[in-house]
């Protein structure tokens, strides 16, 4: 999955005194959140990197804001908009969009861009204070924005959500879906956790709103940090029980249909916790999902 980067490790500790090094990787987002680009660099093809502090021309340490680290490379978030002239050479906007369909390697820089979205979001969405409208300030201690007025605190947002395999013991068949807008491939029933919730609720809710069957045994499988929705992902599978004729929910999906293990199709790249369990069930049927 997208997180699994060994041998390299993220430590996402947060250490408010850092200040970038002369190698320290600066991350410089740019764009509408439906449509954000992201400075990178290219080598040899399909390996991707990010611009280090020294290569910028003018930007200053008060300028950004430490993120976390992978190995021994530290990653900063460049907080506000750099002209044209600062940006360095060799360097191109890319489409966070279009580096989700591409095999990127090193795979721990694709999850570096994925949370350093997430955290992107968060910054920017948290000049304000949502109580009294005033500036925000970074807290000294920990990853918090401070009102620098009422003192009202905002911590690191996380939407939490589920990802669910529909099972049918009986058949041996798993329900695949696609949605109807966005992501065009494969993908398995999947919603947010309402609040007063609990994830498992969320479960028997999410199968019955989209594809209308009652579902039982729901069993934990595994979870994921997804920044690019700024979201935890939590893996169940569970078991149809009674009718098991599917009512799709067509203002959400296109498509919503029982699928034996040698017809799944999987995902490409393969980075989504979705697409392991898709890959579970075609490598191992409903038995692998116990
Ligand atoms: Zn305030």
């Amino acid at each position: 999955m997208l997180q699994d980067i060994l041998p390299y490790k993220m430590d996402n500790h947060y250490y408010p005194d850092a200040v970038p090094k002369a190698d320290s990787r600066i991350i410089v987002m740019k764009g509408e959140i439906s449509d954000r680009e992201i400075l990178i660099k290219r080598t040899d093809g399909d390996r991707v990197s990010f611009p280090a502090f020294s290569e910028f021309a003018s930007i200053s340490k008060e300028k950004v804001i430490y993120l976390f680290k992978i190995a021994d490379e530290e990653f900063f978030l460049s907080d506000g908009e750099l002209s044209d002239a600062m940006i360095p050479k060799e360097c191109e906007f890319c489409r966070i969009s279009e580096l989700r369909r591409e095999k990127i390697e090193p795979k721990s820089n694709v999850f570096a861009v994925y949370t350093a979205f997430h955290l992107y979001e968060w910054y920017s969405t948290t000049r304000f204070c949502g109580k009294c409208g005033s500036p925000n300030a970074n807290d000294s201690l920990e990853r918090a924005r401070v009102c620098t007025v009422c003192g009202n605190r905002i911590y690191p947002r996380i939407n939490p959500a589920v990802i669910i395999g529909v099972t049918d013991k009986e058949s041996n068949r798993i329900i695949l879906t696609r949605y109807r807008s966005g992501f065009a491939q494969n993908a398995l029933v999947a919603g947010f956790t309402e609040i007063g919730e609990t994830l498992e609720e969320t479960v028997r809710r999410e199968v019955m709103e989209e594809v209308g069957l009652e579902v039982g045994n729901v069993r934990y499988y595994s979870s994921q940090p997804w920044g690019v929705a700024s979201d935890i992902l939590s893996g169940f599978f569970c078991d149809v029980a009674g009718n098991k004729e599917i009512r799709m929910d067509s203002s959400e999906l296109k498509y919503a249909e029982w699928v034996s293990p040698e017809d799944i199709v999987l995902q490409i790249p393969d980075y989504s916790l979705t697409n392991e369990m898709m890959r579970l069930f075609k490598e191992h049927g409903y038995e692998g999902t116990l």
